[in-house]
């Protein structure tokens, strides 16, 4: 494996922000820790990065054991949400900046200098100020100063996050791009799972510390493995009422049973019927609320003309293959 994590712990007092946490990185894979506020994501980016010490566990580049390396010898490239670039250094400055202080030849770092402000489209820009350019510009320029030294493994915390959804966006794809076309190992902290979706290679859905579920977008959205991952990839009716339940072939009263809007299939011959008491009309999709048994379900409907409106009967199966079945904490 090109980078490995084994057991890794880190500690703040009594609050275990990151609990043996064991993780491979193949070369060239772009993966996301994706989880709400507080799970740890930033927390283990930072012992990948040396930024934080480890209190247990190892983290392996290519078998290498990195404790005792400090940051700014393990040749990662970090990108913070916040630029952080040097406010009184040119653009093209900010980029050379890391080179200098690896004594980089001159003619070597003018020419990377120009390679990397190509490679990010800021050519144009190479004279001006940081405070002279847009945040998703300036996080270009933090792109490429992270890139310029060719590091082995990219890491990149909550990158987009500070800017407009329109040019968020955008750098989604530019950022996805580059990465496979460099082949540089990536990891990106993130708590949007659109984001994490369209971007990652594997995602790992980070929860109190612990990894719940590491897998592709589809593997999360398709076969979640517990409530936890079920709810936060996607949306997700979880089905209490003892009667909806009956009819599902539960195995057994613990398990969780689930099932995603879009998969609850409504039909004039459905076997069960509920009240419209909520629409909202969303382009593609019309999305209701309906209450059947004394429960309420999120349904999603694609491309149907008839708009429904509140009060309305419905009738709907829930298939049973659509059905996910979790378990309620990680084992
Ligand atoms: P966010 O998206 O809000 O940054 P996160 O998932 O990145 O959340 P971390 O920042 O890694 O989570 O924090 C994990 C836990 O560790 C939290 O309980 C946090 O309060 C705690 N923590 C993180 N850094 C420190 C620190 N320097 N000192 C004390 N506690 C910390």
């Amino acid at each position: 494996m090109f980078l490995s994590l084994r057991g890794v712990t880190k500690r703040f007092g009594a609050v275990v922000a990151v609990d043996h946490v064991d993780l491979d990185l193949a070369e060239g894979e772009f993966v996301c820790f994706l989880g709400p506020s507080g799970c740890g994501k930033t927390t283990l980016l930072r012992l990948v990065a040396g930024l934080e010490v480890l209190d247990e566990g190892e983290i392996l580049l290519e078998g290498d054991d990195l404790a005792g390396l400090p940051a700014r010898k393990r040749n990662f490239g970090v990108v913070f949400q916040s630029y952080s670039l040097f406010p009184n250094m040119t653009v093209a400055r900010n980029i050379a900046y890391g080179l200098e202080c690896r004594k980089w030849e001159r003619a070597r770092i003018e020419a990377r200098v120009a390679e990397m402000l190509d490679v990010v489209h800021l050519g144009q820009h190479a004279d001006k100020l940081p405070h002279e350019l847009s945040g998703g510009m300036q996080q270009r320029v933090a792109l490429a100063r992270a890139l310029a030294p060719e590091p082995a493994v990219l890491l990149l915390d909550e990158p987009l996050s500070a800017l407009d959804a329109k040019v968020r966006e955008s750098l989604r794809g530019e950022i996805r791009e580059l990465q496979q076309r460099l082949g540089i190992t990536t990891i990106m902290v993130t708590h949007d799972q659109d984001e994490a979706m369209e971007m990652a290679d594997r995602i790992v859905v980070m929860n109190r510390g612990r990894i719940e579920q590491i897998g592709t977008a589809e593997d999360l959205y398709w076969s979640p493995e517990t409530r936890f991952v079920g709810e936060f990839i996607g949306r997700l009716n979880i089905l209490d009422d003892p009667d909806l339940r009956a009819g599902l072939d539960a195995g057994g009263n613990d398990a969780v049973l689930a099932i995603r809007p879009e998969h609850v299939a409504i039909a004039d011959s459905g076997s069960l019927e509920g009240t419209v008491h909520r629409v909202a009309f969303l382009g593609n999709t019309m999305r209701l609320g309906v209450e059947t048994k004394g429960q309420n379900l999120e349904i999603e409907v694609h491309g149907r003309r008839r708009r429904l409106a509140v009060g309305d009967r419905v009738r709907f199966d829930l298939p049973p293959d659509r059905i996910c079945r979790l378990a309620a904490a990680p084992a």
